[in-house]
């Protein structure tokens, strides 16, 4: 076996979860998904196509009808070049884990260095790794007061120190999982303008960008590398039907591409999943298409539950949070508990309260917990919240 895949660390969320096997009651908030079922438009389009028979390969890039609602849908959210632009810069992917394994497989050799903004959604470390490329991080600096103590926030200095002539490739969440961080389009503009300069890919991951609260962006997501680069900018995005549709377990995503890269995508899909199931790419066609009842309800819905939860939380002793502006994750210190992982085990066992240890996604967020806040009933994020303090009282006594 290679070594770095022998060397990949075991996901320490499902450490907490396994602590969960077998045992009735646990409110679970530790994985990155909504408790929402997909929308039954979506599910039956989905149906349909399997009784239709369309069970056979289809082309590596996607369905033709897919591809055509991205574009269309690129263009509603980054206006002023048209659908047609987009056509030739979109690859639908099995998930948007494999659309960011395919742009590390296109871009990445063994050896290459590449930077990965941390905390970070622990797959964007190990698939360059896999590639065999040296992964440096450059972690987000945690505000110590101020109206949003608490909050990470990035070193914009050391981002761009730490990114060289000698950078393939820089890998950035926004909003970002676990931190709730997000970046501003000023940034993103000193960010590429830099990266022009060292020659430096930018894989931006941007699967929550609709999952965003801030109102201060003219289509109500949150700012986009497409927004401030040009088409043939060495910048790929990485995007999924899993978060804004409800879709995890369909495994359905797609890149946006320089256009020079999609043929080349398209034969690494071929090696890797051949395509997306036919059955998958029709319901999200129809996703796409009546996105207007899903997406904007399921915003103001987490909205809520951010709302919910956040004030609640700060309201015990000894935890620090900020708000978190995109994404669905309040991430949070809880004073005096280093060891996350055994404190995260521990509220499984002794609360009933599932969450994910801050250490799972870089060692900077030792001692931070990750609650995802997608849930149907809010009610249950207010019992979690009492759960939690009650243990907190219990060990202060
Ligand atoms: N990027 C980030 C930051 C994520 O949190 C996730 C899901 N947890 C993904 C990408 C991938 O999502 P999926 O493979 O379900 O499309």
């Amino acid at each position: 076996m290679r070594q770095v895949v022998q060397d990949l660390e075991a996901s320490r969320i499902r450490e907490v979860a396994n602590e969960g096997l077998g045992r009735e009651g646990v409110l679970k908030f530790w994985f990155g998904e909504s408790d929402e079922v997909t929308p039954a438009f979506i599910r039956e389009a989905a149906i349909a196509s399997l009784q239709a028979g369309e069970t056979f390969y289809a082309h590596n890039l996607g369905l033709p009808e897919l591809r055509e609602a991205l574009a269309s849908y690129t263009d509603a959210l980054h206006p002023g070049r048209g659908a047609a632009h987009w056509q030739d810069r979109l690859a639908v992917t099995s998930g948007g884990v494999n659309g960011l394994m395919l742009a590390s497989q296109a871009l990445v050799d063994a050896g290459d260095e590449v930077v990965v903004v941390t905390p970070a959604w622990p797959n964007l470390v190990a698939q360059p790794l896999i590639m065999g490329a040296r992964v440096k991080s450059v972690p987000l600096k945690v505000l110590g007061s101020g109206p949003r103590a608490g909050a990470w926030a990035l070193d914009m200095d050391a981002l761009l120190a730490a990114i060289t002539p000698a950078t393939r490739m820089l890998i950035v969440n926004a909003p970002n999982n676990p931190t709730g961080w997000t970046l501003t389009a000023a940034e993103q503009r000193a960010i590429l303008a830099h990266c022009r300069r060292t020659g430096t890919w930018i894989l931006a991951d941007e699967v929550y960008e609709r999952l965003y609260f801030a109102a201060d962006t003219p289509n109500g997501a949150a700012s986009s590398f497409l927004d401030v680069a040009e088409p043939e900018d060495r910048v790929v995005i990485a995007h999924s039907f899993s978060k804004s549709f409800l879709m995890t377990g369909w495994r359905l995503g797609w890149l946006v591409l320089p256009a020079a890269l999609t043929a080349a995508v398209g034969k690494l899909i071929e090696y890797n999943t051949s395509c997306a199931p036919v059955f998958v790419q029709r319901a999200a066609s129809l996703a796409l298409q009546r996105g207007a009842e899903v997406t904007p309800a399921l915003v103001a819905h987490l909205k809520g539950c951010r709302d919910t939860l956040v004030p609640l939380l700060r309201g015990l002793p000894g935890v620090t949070l900020a708000e978190p502006l995109g994404g669905m994750y309040a991430f949070f210190r809880l004073d005096g508990r280093t060891d996350c992982l055994d404190t995260a085990k521990r509220l499984v066992r002794e609360a009933g309260l599932g969450l994910a240890p801050g250490s799972a996604f870089s060692p900077e967020a030792a001692g931070w917990l990750r609650w995802c806040f997608a849930s149907r009933d809010r009610e249950r994020l207010v019992q979690g919240v009492q759960r939690l303090r009650h243990w907190i009282d219990t060990q202060a006594r």
